[in-house]
């Protein structure tokens, strides 16, 4: 293969190589490395069979099963751009995923079709349906098991190789839509290399940050890991999924994410690597159902993809025994650009940690071209091989955020002398009170460490002379009590008056947020 390295072919062949290792355990089902493989193989020569050359769509819709991977390597590994679609998505939105993208086969659960299949005939380009799951089949669809069989029957296929295709690291592989947070979700087109990118700078960040303490490597051995986060977000896919091939560690994936079962298969499983996103975090650390279970076994917990309180870095460490890690990074980037965990992150709580090797960053100012000094807030710049293309079918949207091999994020951020990353807002979420800036993260985390207080949003409130006021929505923790003023008072002695807020409206249920974890803040104007 040309230029081989950063080719998602090479990811499967080490997967490959794993052998009787197990690779995914979901509910009773196991599989091995072998056993993945050789459904990929199969699959993948079924694709070809359908038609299916390289640059043509192949989505993927459903929740975290042993099939995604499956799916996933099949459509990629024949060069064919793979469309994972949000399996939180209705009907209508998976439609327009299809559509948007253009897609030609689909893979998907039942679930997910019953969905899609009023909408079909808005599809044009979809001329092949796979589903996986079904007690009977739908009209017009294909079984996924007739080509692939059972989980439990993958390590009898006989197939073992790829089907023959030349893939440049260069060549588009995957579109992977934005969590639609700010506006309609977008399709970044990302490439071999860029969803390559992770496993090496993941690699080289956590073998950096152990020769900076001054300590010795370890010798590498593979852990088994909890996937709560849903594998159709890059987090999943590219941080979490790709690695773990790479490294040969176990997954574990669930059918729906549960404190209580986590915890259950913690215990069982002996898990040693969980987390995705705060909320995530948040719940194992505050269930009072924690302490009934061993969770010794958990060595980190990691997050990124929205905000963290650093109340929680330090309930990680101090009551879980974990090391808490976080990242940051978007889907325009294939995860992660900034990262660290254990005592960096303990030491800098704030941080979401300095650039990978291999990316830069920069924070301009208003004109969105000069750069700014350490300390200052500014918008914050990303450059490196894990940048995608553009948004597949959006030139504009494109020209504007792709600007010279630089990703402009929406994310108002500063760096420090060292060039650790700190993220203050969205620029779309700052508030702006009679010209005074306010952070929504910065009133956030003060909220998060009042005893009481588990769920904590800012945002903005119209407002006559101001432009705008900071109001907040609190969700307290079980059995826990606190009044307005009280939230209002606390906030007072910690900041400056103008970031207070003029109103807390309380909740009995904790925030909306969206399948990755980010409080949906478009929703909650209307509670005030
Ligand atoms: P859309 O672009 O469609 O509005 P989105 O920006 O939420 O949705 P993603 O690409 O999933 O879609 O999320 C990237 C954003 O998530 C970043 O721009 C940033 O605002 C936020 N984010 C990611 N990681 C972190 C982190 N570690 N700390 C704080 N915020 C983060
Ligand atoms: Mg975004």
């Amino acid at each position: 293969w040309k230029n081989a390295p950063a080719n998602l072919r090479i990811v499967a062949m080490a997967g490959k190589a794993h052998g009787d290792r197990e690779f995914l355990v979901y509910e009773g089902e196991r599989v091995t490395y072998d056993a993945w493989f050789r459904a990929v193989a199969v699959l993948a020569h079924e694709l070809r069979a359908k038609g299916v050359r390289k640059g043509d769509r192949v989505a993927l819709a459903m929740r975290n099963l042993p099939e995604w991977p499956v799916a996933f390597f099949a459509a990629v590994t024949i060069g064919a751009i793979c469309v994972p679609l949000n399996a939180w998505w209705t009907g209508e939105e998976l439609a327009y995923g299809l559509q948007d993208s253009g897609t030609r086969l689909l893979i998907c659960d039942a679930e997910r079709w019953e969905r899609i299949a009023p909408f079909r005939s808005q599809c044009p380009a979809l001329e092949t349906v796979f589903v996986s799951r079904a007690d009977t089949m739908p009209a017009g669809t294909n079984a996924l098991e007739t080509v692939i069989g059972e989980t439990r029957d993958y390590g009898s296929l006989e197939q073992d190789t790829l089907p023959e295709v030349e893939i440049d690291p260069d060549d588009d592989a995957t579109i992977f839509y934005t969590s639609g947070t700010t506006g309609r979700p977008k399709g970044a087109l990302g490439t071999h290399r860029n969803l390559c990118t992770n496993i090496l700078s993941s690699a080289y960040n956590a073998a950096f940050a152990v020769l900076r303490r001054g300590e010795s490597l370890p010798e590498p051995t593979p852990r088994t890991s909890l996937t709560v986060i849903p594998l159709f977000h890059v987090t999943a896919c590219s941080a979490g999924l790709m690695g773990s091939i790479v490294a040969g560690n176990t997954l574990i994936f669930m059918h729906k994410w549960d404190p209580v079962e986590a915890f259950g298969i913690i215990e069982r499983e002996k898990v040693n690597l969980t987390g995705g996103v705060p909320t995530i975090a948040w719940q194992l650390i505050e269930h009072p159902e924690r302490a009934k279970y061993d969770l010794s076994s958990i060595e980190a917990v990691a997050y990124g993809g929205a905000p963290a309180a650093p109340e929680l870095v330090r309930r990680i460490y101090e009551e879980f025994g974990a090391l808490p890690g976080n990242g940051w990074g978007m889907t325009e980037t294939m995860a992660t650009v900034t990262g660290h965990s254990g005592e960096d992150y303990l030491n800098r709580p704030e941080s979401c940690g300095p650039p990978v090797a291999v990316a830069d960053l920069k924070i301009t100012g208003e004109d969105g071209v000069t750069e700014l000094p350490p300390g200052e807030i500014g918008e914050l710049w990303a450059r490196g091989p894990m940048v995608v293309k553009g948004y597949w079918g959006k030139p504009e949207a494109s020209a504007e955020t792709f600007v010279d091999g630089w990703v402009r994020t929406g994310d108002l951020a500063w760096l420090d002398e060292e060039g650790w990353c700190y993220i203050a807002d969205r620029a779309k979420d700052m508030i702006i009170r009679g010209g005074e800036n306010i952070y929504s993260s910065e009133v956030e985390n003060v909220l998060y460490d009042h005893p009481a207080v588990t769920d904590a949003a800012l945002i903005g409130l119209p407002h006559k002379q101001l432009g705008e006021e900071p109001a907040a929505v609190v969700h307290l923790g079980p059995g826990m009590s606190a009044s307005e003023d009280e939230l209002r008072e606390w906030v007072a002695a910690r900041l400056a008056r103008f970031k207070v807020p003029v109103r807390i409206v309380f909740t009995s249920e904790t925030l909306p947020r969206n399948a990755n974890g980010k409080i949906l803040k478009r929703d909650l104007a209307s509670l005030f």
